[in-house]
């Protein structure tokens, strides 16, 4: 980890917050549940703290498949109550960051003596219309081979009977977290990444705050809440451990992904298909210019600690299926341009049997005896209303402990995401109908499409220095005002957070991005107050990071 010469302003007021105040919660992991766990807790009007040891979403949240679906595929296993529940959150998801929820059309082609059938797959799409109620995105249709192959004529036209059309949303995941965290700290909650529970305080038996290493090393602090909760993701087991020893509750699997040119596989919408190789759902999604291939679902040996790599075998497992249902696409492990795997942290015990994708997706709440309230499991889809059940939890252990003020339920679900509070299109023709700011059409939408609302902070920011108009990496739209958006106001303090977190360009083409990382730093650095020894360190040290990446599949 590279040394900041100088702290950030924003990091010296947290750690002074964090050091001085007693919190009404401690919230452990800044991942999609911890921020939303956060927001929730804010906008009831309790104090709120929130650690994170690496960057905020730098664990399964920035490692997702990016859907925000009902799960089409748990309908297959008769789990009615986890798709309802999705994809009603689905559609109140699009209403609430309709920039960072967008309906994304899906194709599920049938192939003769396939593993779906034309009348299971419509009866199971009729259901999933059904569940998704009156505000669905868009209802299904069932494609004859011949509509087929026009919609999506890259795909193997051998066998080929039909498809199934129908709609679920994509996301940005990492910036779903950054935008929760940043509703959160404008409902005034404090939050700081890079910074390590490593044991608790306890007073008679109750945990009553935690101790905080800083990765950039500066002083432990001992933080002071009522009530700690431990939102850690697959990290749940190894933080429920420094309270006291209890067995397992997550069984870890690895999902990997990898990102290819589109141009090469030709695919129009997200295509669902089914592995070659154990028949499990896998997704080609178009990203751009680029298209996103995954999921693999294996076991993970060595714990939460050991970080999931890609590797040459999840390579192949996804791009064979690729390769079988497009035959012209003819992709290598040398096509792959973007990699990454994250961990599923699924409630069950290591020893729980049964193939990785059959466990539950469900989340599980709980409280130790001392008091730490943790929650496991659980999907980026339905983390507002996981969120609004812990802080129900949060509420009833401060009752229990006397606290005599009233604490209402949770508004999260009418109140907008910072940047959700008006059409992206229209912010972006409003932008363009005052001459742009200097800016084109298509950087406009990408912009407005990534920031929402907050599009007029990324203009103010050009306005004041037109060299941050340029495009950070041509031919993607990113200019380099983003840069100083993550820096500035999204609390980005390494090159990995900028590259692969608030922007995505580190997946979308990882080596490519080796190119402008002195840029980056430079950018970076004068904002941050880096010497130009800490810059030139900074980008080496993310360069080396992205080829030991590489190195690990390719
Ligand atoms: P995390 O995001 O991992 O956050 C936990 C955080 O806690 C981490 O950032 C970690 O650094 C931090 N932490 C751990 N220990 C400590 C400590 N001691 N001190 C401070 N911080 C600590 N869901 C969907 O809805 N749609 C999808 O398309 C989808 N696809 C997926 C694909 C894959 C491959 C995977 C793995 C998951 C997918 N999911 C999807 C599920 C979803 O991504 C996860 O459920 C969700 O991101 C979990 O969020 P979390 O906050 O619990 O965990």
């Amino acid at each position: 980890m590279m040394h900041c010469d100088i702290e950030a302003p924003w990091r010296a007021a947290a750690r002074a917050a964090l050091r001085e105040e007693h919190f009404d919660v401690l919230v452990i992991g800044g991942g999609i549940n911890g921020a939303g766990i956060a927001r929730d807790a804010a906008l009831r009007g309790l104090r709120v703290a929130l650690v994170e040891q690496g960057d905020f979403a730098s664990g399964t949240s920035s490692r997702s498949s990016k859907l925000i679906h009902g799960g089409l595929r748990y309908l297959q296993q008769g789990d009615l109550r986890l798709v309802l529940e999705a994809t009603r959150e689905r559609e109140r998801l699009r209403r609430l960051a309709p920039h960072l929820v967008r309906p994304m059309r899906f194709v599920l082609p049938i192939y003769r003596g396939g593993p779906v059938g034309r009348w299971t797959l419509k009866a199971g799409l009729l259901l999933y219309d059904l569940l998704a109620g009156i505000r669905n995105v868009q209802r299904h249709a069932m494609l004859s081979a011949a509509a087929a192959r026009t919609a999506e004529p890259t795909l193997r036209s051998d066998g080929l009977v039909g498809a199934g059309e129908y709609w679920d949303c994509w996301t940005n995941d990492a910036r779903l977290v950054v935008e929760t965290l940043l509703s959160a700290t404008q409902a005034g909650a404090v939050a700081l990444s890079y910074a390590r529970v490593s044991g608790f305080l306890t007073d008679r038996g109750r945990i009553v705050g935690a101790r905080l290493a800083d990765t950039f090393g500066s002083p432990e602090i001992d933080v002071r809440a009522r009530v700690v909760v431990n939102a850690a993701g697959p990290w749940v087991d190894e933080v429920c451990a420094l309270d006291a020893p209890a067995p397992p509750r997550l069984r870890l699997t690895k999902g990997a992904h990898v990102v290819v040119p589109r141009a090469r596989v030709g695919n129009r919408a997200a295509w669902v298909l089914h592995a070659r190789r154990d028949g499990r759902v896998m997704f080609v999604i178009p990203w751009g210019e680029q298209t996103l291939i995954g999921t693999t679902d294996t076991d993970h040996v060595g714990g939460a600690s050991t970080p999931p790599t890609v590797e040459p075998d999840d390579v192949a497992y996804l791009l064979e299926t690729v390769n079988y249902y497009c035959p012209s696409a003819e992709l290598t492990p040398g096509d792959v341009v973007g990699a990454y795997a994250g961990l599923r942290p699924l409630v069950a015990p290591e020893s729980a049997g049964g193939a990785p994708s059959s466990l539950s997706r469900e989340e599980d709440l709980f409280v130790s005896p001392a008091g730490l309230v943790s929650i496991a499991g659980g999907k980026l889809t339905t983390y507002r209303v996981i969120a609004a059940a812990v802080v129900d939890r949060v509420v009833r252990v401060l009752r229990d402990g006397g606290d005599p003020r009233p604490i209402g339920p949770s508004p999260t679900a009418r109140l907008p995401l910072p940047g959700g509070t008006a059409d992206p299109q229209r912010l972006s023709m409003q932008a363009l109908s005052r001459d742009g700011h200097g800016m084109a059409g298509p950087a406009l939408d990408h912009l407005a499409g990534r920031y929402g609302e907050r599009l007029g902070e990324v203009l103010a920011a050009v306005d004041e220095d037109p060299s941050l108009r340029t495009p950070l990496l041509p031919p993607f739209p990113d200019p380099r005002a983003e840069v100083a958006m993550a820096v500035d106001r999204e609390w980005a303090v390494t090159l990995e957070d900028v590259l692969v977190r608030r922007t995505q360009l580190g997946l979308l083409d990882a080596q490519a991005t080796t190119a402008v990382a002195e840029d980056v730093a430079r950018l970076m650095g004068a904002r941050l107050g880096w010497s130009e020894l800490a810059t030139r360190a900074a980008a080496q040290a993310y360069v080396e990071a992205v080829e030991r990446n590489r190195r690990g599949w390719g």
